[in-house]
């Protein structure tokens, strides 16, 4: 259960000639960097930091990662994996842990956390214990620089695919614009499916309560990210001012500014980025301290990792995703999705019953002693 080699390795994308945008940026896509931890046992763990924009970001994560945390990974027992996100963080801390090497601690806690599953040959949420075993999930496909049509359509393929609820960017210039682009896509979807609002922290914070009053009145189930990210008085006032829920956290990064937001009633829906987060040991924390504080659970970003991680919290209430793709493992069925069977973090079937491993009591590496 010793970590024996570290793999990293940088996958360039690209860039999208006519990207997706949002109100905040336009999104071509700059690759990710991939890890792989490989145990004593032979067992192969992975994890991933993608990123939507900056070219040069998966070349300078991936140094990062080299000189700063594959030597702190190197020959530690998975069976402390906590403790070795806390000396990530530790190390980090000289330069700043918040940014470019948080991408890099979840890139690797998220293999460590694989490799262990693998190594138990269960489902990382067995290691954890899991609440629910089906998710409900939205589609976020309504993108700011399509147009009318465009969106329509998109967001009618989402509900033919099984989607009952599907997000869009808003943010234009005017509210009248929003409450268009809002009544556009209610006429494509009816009033059966969910719509939500994201304005990637576009607006000032009166802004935002002038137009989330008139989000309310048109239904919208949560209004996300309408001012910037770590304005944590704007976004009380906000939370107080609205009865819809103020859905932020994609942008927030470690468990204490998720405590911040929840201790002044900031937020309504928390959203934890993977990465920013600081990966799988974080998001299962601040989960758990947003059900303490009575506040749902929803991922920015989907995937085999933050279903995981939904299927141990209570109040695990959205995934989200982007339209289904051919040969998606997903499964839709009433706006659900089952959380993954195999190993770690693996989409597979789980171990037949029968097979069997042997728990081995680990002992501390010297610098854990
Ligand atoms: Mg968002």
């Amino acid at each position: 259960m010793r970590i024996q080699a570290v793999d990293v390795t940088v996958h360039p994308q690209t860039p999208n000639p006519n990207p997706i945008r949002d109100a905040l940026q336009a999104l071509p896509g700059a690759g990710a960097v991939r890890v792989a931890v490989t145990s004593d046992d032979g067992i192969t763990g992975a994890g991933e930091a993608g990123f939507g924009r900056i070219a040069g970001a998966p070349a300078a994560l991936a140094a990062l990662i080299e000189h700063e945390l594959k030597p702190l990974v190197l020959g530690q027992s998975l069976a402390f994996i906590r403790q070795i996100h806390q000396e990530m963080l530790r190390e980090t801390e000289y330069h700043g842990a918040p940014g470019l090497a948080m991408f890099g601690i979840a890139a690797l806690d998220t293999a460590l956390w694989d490799c262990l599953g693998k190594t138990l040959r269960v489902p990382c949420w067995q290691l954890w214990g899991r609440v629910h075993e089906r998710i409900r999930a939205y589609a976020m496909v309504g993108w700011l620089n399509y147009s009318d049509a465009e969106v329509q359509a998109i967001c009618l393929k989402a509900v033919e695919q099984g989607f009952r609820a599907v997000k869009i960017k808003v943010g234009y210039p005017t509210l009248a614009q929003d409450l268009h682009r809002i009544q556009v896509v209610r006429d494509a979807v009816g009033d059966e499916v969910a719509i939500m609002v994201d304005a990637n922290q576009s607006l000032t914070t009166a802004e935002a309560v002038r137009r989330g009053r008139a989000f309310e009145q048109a239904g919208v189930v949560w209004w996300e990210e309408p001012i910037p990210a770590d304005d944590i008085d704007g976004y009380a006032e906000l939370a107080h001012a609205l009865d819809m829920p103020v859905a932020t956290g994609e942008n927030l990064y470690t468990p204490a500014d998720f405590a911040r937001f929840l201790r002044r009633d900031a937020v309504d829906i928390i959203q934890p980025d993977l990465r920013r987060a600081g990966g799988p040991t974080a998001l299962l924390q601040i989960g758990l301290l947003a059900d303490a504080h009575r506040r749902p659970y929803a991922s920015h970003g989907g995937g085999p990792v933050q279903l995981n991680i939904m299927a141990c919290l209570p109040n695990a209430y959205y995934l989200e995703t982007g339209l289904l793709k051919p040969g998606s493992p997903l499964t839709l069925a009433d706006g659900f999705v089952q959380v993954p069977s195999g190993p770690g973090f693996s989409w597979g079937a789980s171990p037949a019953p029968e097979a069997e491993w042997t728990w081995q009591t680990p002992t501390p590496s010297a610098s854990q002693a």
